[in-house]
């Protein structure tokens, strides 16, 4: 169920779609982790060369000032066309919006537009071995240094895309004497700094979509801040909040199509299996109302409004969708649908990441309790994450 398009998004629709077909031929084969990021970052510039990237970013950042609705446009003619999308979803969907908001002008004039056209790869370096659902619980040290610079030392964990990033946005501790949240600082951080060293985590698939990030003694300018020392909390919302309409505004490329299910249980012959039946129309109706929210989420942030704690529901249901659809697909398949590349394999060896990922299923069903249905606060409230305390 996808929102009808007005007579300019057809129109900006159709300009995607000459657009893609003009440049189709200079894709990369597949947009996994195997293809080359240098191929994979030619494919972003030839987008954003085009206007394609970032189309809600604003005019005077390189954007197209266009909305949500319109970015979905982009991704559906990518799908519709089988191109692979951008390189840099974290830098363009995340971390890019947030420089907007709180990076100084020549901050923004120095990396914006080379985001655009992955010129620059960005990471999030935010989480570390003891601090996660409990980010402002953070140990990354950052020391004023003699010369009004910085020394940082701690290690992050997690970081998707490290490995071939050149700039990261690192939370660290400026103040320990502050009460958690104060006491921080967000920091812009070359990946090539002295000190810094980048180490990758294997995944069951093989693949090491993300790393370990070992700072020992980075000395950073003082222009390396963002958004003020001690603003880091607030900065660091901002890049949650983004993270969180990301995930939940494009929820359908993380799961997998109604269609698709629907056809695995006619190919393996067992539509009459009861069992069966119950499993699919459970599926469908998550899958539906999962289709629903997101479109209310699109609508919302296409007038400008942030959405609420309402929001962190479509990413359970995401998750419990995603999930279910994985496990059905192995019960319909059997053991050919372990072989690795197989789709059902890569949705159910994927589920568990995405249940952690932007705020775990617990932590989000702690905030729908208390701020949507108005149950009485868990005593551990304060040092819950970010979620808690979003904005909206
Ligand atoms: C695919 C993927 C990509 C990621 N990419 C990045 C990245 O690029 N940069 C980055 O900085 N981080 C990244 N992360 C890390 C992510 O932000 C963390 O995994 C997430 O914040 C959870 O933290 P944790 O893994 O330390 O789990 P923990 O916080 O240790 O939680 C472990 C379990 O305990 C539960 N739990 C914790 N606290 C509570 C509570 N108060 N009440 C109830 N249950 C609780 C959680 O729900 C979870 O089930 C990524 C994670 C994934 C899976």
């Amino acid at each position: 169920m996808k929102p009808k398009d007005t007579a300019e998004q057809a129109a900006f629709r159709a300009e995607v779609r000459d657009y893609l077909a003009q440049i189709a031929d200079q894709a990369p084969e597949s947009a996994t982790e195997s293809a080359s990021v240098a191929a994979r970052a030619a494919w972003q510039r030839k987008l954003a060369e085009g206007g394609f990237v970032g189309v809600a970013w604003p005019a005077e950042h390189g954007g197209r000032g266009l909305g949500p609705l319109e970015q979905m446009i982009v991704d559906d003619e990518l799908e519709r066309a089988d191109l692979p999308g951008i390189l840099d979803f974290i830098g363009i969907g995340m971390l890019g919006p947030a420089m907007i908001v709180h990076a100084s002008e020549q901050q923004q004039h120095r990396h914006l537009g080379p985001l655009l056209h992955a010129e620059e790869v960005w990471c999030q370096l935010f989480s570390e071995p003891a601090a996660g659902s409990d980010l402002a619980g953070i140990k990354a040290r950052a020391k004023l240094s003699d010369g009004g610079g910085w020394t940082i030392d701690g290690q992050k964990v997690w970081t998707t895309n490290a490995q071939f990033a050149s700039y990261g946005m690192l939370l660290a501790r400026t103040d320990t004497s502050a009460i958690k949240h104060r006491g921080l600082t967000m920091f812009i951080v070359a990946m090539d700094s002295a000190g810094l060293e980048v180490r990758p985590l294997r995944q069951i698939n093989g693949e090491a979509h993300f790393n370990e990030v070992f700072l020992d003694g980075v000395e950073l300018p003082a222009d390396a801040v963002i958004g003020g020392v001690g603003n880091g909390w607030k900065v660091a919302l901002t890049v949650l909040m983004f993270e969180r309409m990301a995930i939940s505004g494009h929820a359908r490329s993380f799961g997998i199509e109604l269609d698709a299910v629907v056809e695995a249980v006619r190919d393996s012959g067992r539509g009459d299996d009861p069992i069966i039946r119950r499993r699919l129309a459970e599926l469908a109706v998550d899958l539906m109302a999962l289709s629903a929210a997101s479109k209310e989420t699109l609508f919302a942030l296409q007038s400008g409004l942030t959405p609420g704690p309402e929001v962190g529901l479509q990413k359970v249901t995401l998750v419990e969708s995603t999930t279910a659809a994985g496990e059905l697909g192995i019960d319909l398949y059997g053991p050919e649908a372990l072989v690795a590349g197989n789709r059902w394999a890569e949705t159910t060896a994927f589920a568990p990441g995405l249940r952690s990922a932007g705020g775990s299923n617990e932590i989000l069903a702690t905030t729908i309790g208390e701020r949507v249905l108005g149950l009485p606060p868990e005593p551990r409230l304060d040092k819950n994450v970010a979620f808690d305390q979003l904005p909206g």
